[in-house]
């Protein structure tokens, strides 16, 4: 089995994306590297229950830095942009460096991320960051658009039967408010 870093933003969509790497025979390690969610009790709550469904799966998991400041001196420049624009692609680019970061540090050849289950999130933009990152930093990235063959249904099933927490925002403190 072939390892890839798999960016994870939460449990719930997390659920399918392992899934489905596993049946591709990949071994996913999984990063969990987000500082844009806000407030940190919110964070916590998503980390802390991503490390135990992999301690389940008896998969690796990493945490990355709570470096919300990062995400704020990315992003204040579009705060009041709605959800689908600049301000998310920058935050789609600033977790996708860190992961291939993450990925050259463990000399694993490919990354991916969760994100494109959300069916709230356009697939197209985040390739699009990703493909800067992976040409930047030469690591892999696999185009996998988790939402497609019913993936976000499915996430949301696996959720169920594990009594997993669903967050009501997709994470930062601007999409909070909409
Ligand atoms: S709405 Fe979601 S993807 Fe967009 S900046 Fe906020 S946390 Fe990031």
């Amino acid at each position: 089995m072939k390892k890839i870093i798999l960016h994870a933003c939460c449990a719930p969509c997390a659920s399918y994306p392992i899934k489905l790497l596993l049946e591709d025979n990949f071994e996913p390690v999984v990063f969990f590297y987000n500082p844009n969610i806000f407030p940190y009790k919110e964070y916590k709550i998503r980390k802390d229950e991503l490390e135990e469904y992999c301690k389940k799966l008896n998969l690796e998991f990493f945490e990355g830095e709570y470096d919300i400041k990062k995400f704020y001196n990315l992003t204040l420049k579009y705060k009041d942009e709605p959800e689908k624009g600049q301000r998310c692609s920058l935050c789609f680019y600033m977790r996708l460096f860190k992961t291939a970061e993450f990925a050259k540090l463990k000399n694993v050849d490919f990354f991916t991320t969760t994100l494109t289950v959300s069916p709230h999130k356009n697939s197209n933009q985040i390739f699009e960051q990703a493909k800067i990152v992976s040409k930047t930093l030469g690591v892999q990235f696999l185009e996998y658009n988790f939402k497609k063959q019913d993936g976000y249904k499915i996430s949301r099933m696996i959720a169920k039967e594990n009594n997993m927490y669903t967050q009501k925002y997709c994470g930062c403190m601007y999409s909070i408010a909409k």
